[in-house]
């Protein structure tokens, strides 16, 4: 319960305000460190006083997302506001942010700031939801098995994880349902999240009284004065907040699979036991996001690669290092060669570049000290002391070659392009089929331009972009634009001018392209602001494909130049930009997204042609020359099998066309056509189908800039 804020004078000079809640009044007393007595509803309160200079006001002005501006008597709760704006958006408030800093919905608001409420629908309501989860879990778990040390419970993309360590034994599938029947029983309870501050001494005594060394090891981590606890029924847990009010909005619960993880990522430390789990507002919403899964455990790319024949891994060969296999290859080279045609038409130069570079140039470009620790590490020569790196990204390599000779402004924009192969180390456990690897190609380009010509460029290569996802298909993507965070200008590079110039230069292609964007501040690189698109796989996790990066860093670093028209050297600026992104992860997001049913003009094979027996083999394979020479992919299955089978591992195949050929079509020289799902286009001439085939080749795909 909430009791109004009152101001209590002490002397002309001190005034009060207290509140009956804990967590405000310990704050309150740790930042004054003085202490008198005062009366309140009746009751003595060991309270604080203020400095008599300290005179506050009690009204503070919350700023909500639409640019209102509230006053509210100070000590106002994120769940006060929201009720001041409808009872509705109360109930459904489960999470807030003020000034940037996730809070509890019921902290109490002390200083003016902006305030954005959160409900299930939003990103931050689900991490908050799930993060609550993971507590209510870990209740269970230690009642379920005792002595269990838990360690570290948030919330992830889909739901949440706990890692603990369990005293012997292990949790199976099996034990699932006992673990959600009794966290069901407590969500039930309808029990507060109340965070509260304890002192670090009080903090590592309570861990260390249970034996949990890994909390102890948090704890020593922190600071004193900034620790919280998080309390709700009987359980505590170290946390440092952004819970939902209470445990009874989770309805259902759902332990969805366990798995090891070393503490703290390190493979020289404990195993833990992670456990995976999600919850829901609703029964019905886990009902179908269950369903959901199912439909993506079909897509995934890594059953549908092997299935397809794209891509393997050998673990001789090692870790996240994809081999692909001749229809992978095929594949991808045919999406390579669909954007080298675009890229042609839209003025770029094709590059090469060595997949080693020498440790200096990564020094010059900066990346070795930001990331030269944690990748792969440099190769010796065995005779003459040289360091190299495996390219980690192509831009140093493409600056030198802007280097190589000198440019004047009328010859700008330069457009490098290159089908770049970059390695980057990823701990073995994150590795994750094509999506997370460790050698990965990217469709990279540089284009380095005046800053007079950011504009033009950047609406290039967004058409760029959206045309490589229309003709494959993707017509559900959003687009993020990052720019600064204002606050901490100290954070970037490069002039603010600058900043200003390229950061408009991507809203107005953005509104001009039409494009349906959100605009992230503070999520802008250091080195400038950048576009990204973005897609949902099977399981609807958004993942970043194309990327468009300003760059004022490196042309800094490179001491690039161009001579102006006022015949000064001047430094032009760069974009990074990659419309597939990697062609590792484009194309397993691809395989989700279609299931494996390509694009036709993409689909490893297009055609597989079907004699009913062996007599006509012949006449297949007459087929075939005139569909090869129609440029049509095709093969003929001569197995001596029943058609009845060659149809069914047709359709597994995924091939969207089979021509069936047998007695009738012989003598009527046609072929019986029929899709992949089964339609019937009956008897037709093969010219009728190659016509059918092209027309819808190019109905997905124009080309570029038509
Ligand atoms: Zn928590
Ligand atoms: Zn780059």
């Amino acid at each position: 319960m909430y009791i109004k804020s009152y101001e209590i004078a002490l002397t002309r000079f001190h005034i009060l305000i207290i509140r009956n809640n804990r967590h405000h009044l310990s704050y309150t007393y740790r930042y004054y460190h003085q202490n008198i007595t005062v009366y309140y509803c009746g009751h003595e309160h060991n309270v604080v006083s203020l400095a008599p200079d300290k005179i506050y006001s009690i009204m503070i002005k919350i700023t909500l997302p639409d640019g209102s501006i509230k006053e509210f008597e100070k000590g106002t709760t994120p769940i006060m506001v929201a009720k001041s704006i409808s009872e509705g958006l109360a109930r459904n408030v489960i999470s807030a942010k003020f000034n940037k800093t996730t809070v509890e919905t019921v902290t109490p608001l002390e200083t003016d700031g902006s305030l954005i409420l959160y409900t299930w629908n939003d990103k931050e309501g689900k991490t908050a939801f799930w993060h609550s989860t993971s507590h209510i879990v870990a209740q269970a778990i230690e009642e379920l098995y005792p002595g269990v040390k838990l360690t570290i419970g948030p919330a992830i993309d889909n739901g949440f994880y706990y890692d603990v360590e369990l005293p012997n034994g292990s949790i199976s599938d099996n034990d699932f349902p006992a673990i959600e029947k009794r966290a069901l029983e407590i969500a039930r309870g309808k029990h507060d999240y109340k965070l509260r501050d304890v002192s670090k001494a009080d903090a590592l005594k309570f861990y260390k009284d249970q034996g949990n060394e890994y909390k102890v090891e948090l704890i020593e981590n922190l600071e004193d004065g900034t620790i919280t606890f998080c309390d709700h029924d009987t359980f505590t847990d170290l946390c440092r907040g952004g819970h939902i009010p209470n445990t009874g909005i989770v309805k259902a619960i759902k332990i969805l699979s366990v798995a090891g993880a070393y503490w703290r990522g390190n493979e020289n430390n404990a195993q833990l036991t992670r456990v995976y789990g999600i919850s829901f507002p609703k029964q019905k919403e886990l009902t179908e996001y269950l369903e959901l899964l199912e439909e993506a455990k079909k897509r995934d790319h890594r059953k549908l690669g092997k299935e397809l024949e794209l891509f393997t891994f050998s673990q001789k060969v090692g870790q996240g290092l994809p081999l692909w296999l001749p229809k992978g290859a095929a594949l991808r080279e045919r999406l390579e060669q669909f954007l080298k045609k675009a890229q042609k038409k839209a003025g770029y130069e094709m590059v090469i570049t060595p997949h080693i570079g020498q440790k200096e140039l990564y020094v010059t470009s900066g990346h070795y000290e930001k990331y030269g620790a944690d990748s792969f590490q440099p190769i010796h020569t065995p005779k003459e002391g040289e360091e190299f790196l495996l390219k980690p990204m192509n831009c140093p390599h493409h600056c030198e070659i802007y280097n190589a000779k000198p440019f004047s402004y009328r010859e700008l924009p330069k457009r490098f392009a290159e089908f770049g192969t970059v390695y980057r180390y990823e701990q073995s456990g994150e590795l994750h089929g094509l999506t997370r690897v460790r050698g990965f190609t990217q469709d990279d380009a540089h284009i380095f331009c005046t800053p007079d010509q950011l504009d033009e460029e950047f609406k290039n290569v967004i058409d760029l972009s959206l045309y490589v996802l229309s003709s494959l298909g993707f017509d559900n993507f959003t687009a993020q634009v990052s720019v600064r965070d204002l606050d901490n200008p100290d954070k970037y590079i490069g002039s603010v001018e600058n900043w200003e110039k390229a950061e408009q230069a991507i809203i107005n292609a953005a509104n001009e392209k039409g494009l349906d964007y959100v605009i992230e501040s503070g999520e802008a690189a250091f080195y400038g602001p950048k576009l990204d698109f973005m897609v949902k796989d099977a399981l609807g996790r958004q993942w970043q494909l194309g990327t468009i990066q300003v760059d004022y860093n490196l042309p800094e670093r490179f001491d690039l130049t161009y001579k102006g028209s006022d015949n000064e050297l001047h430094r032009p600026v760069m974009i990074h930009r990659a419309p597939f992104g990697s062609m590792e992860r484009f194309i397993a997001l691809l395989l989700e997204h279609t299931g494996g049913n390509f694009p036709l003009w993409l689909t490893p094979e297009q055609v597989i042609i079907l004699p009913v027996s062996e007599k006509h083999e012949k006449y297949a394979k007459k087929v075939l020359k005139s569909l090869e020479n129609n440029e049509i992919r095709a093969l003929i299955d001569s197995r001596n099998e029943t058609i009845g089978k060659k149809i069914r591992e047709a359709e597994m195949s995924k091939i969207p066309f089979m021509l069936i050929v047998g007695e009738s079509d012989e003598a009527a020289n046609t072929i019986s056509v029929r899709k992949h799902g089964g339609e019937d286009l009956g008897a037709i001439s093969v010219t009728t189908f190659t016509d059918l085939v092209n027309k819808e080749i190019n109905s997905t795909l124009k080309s570029f800039k038509e």
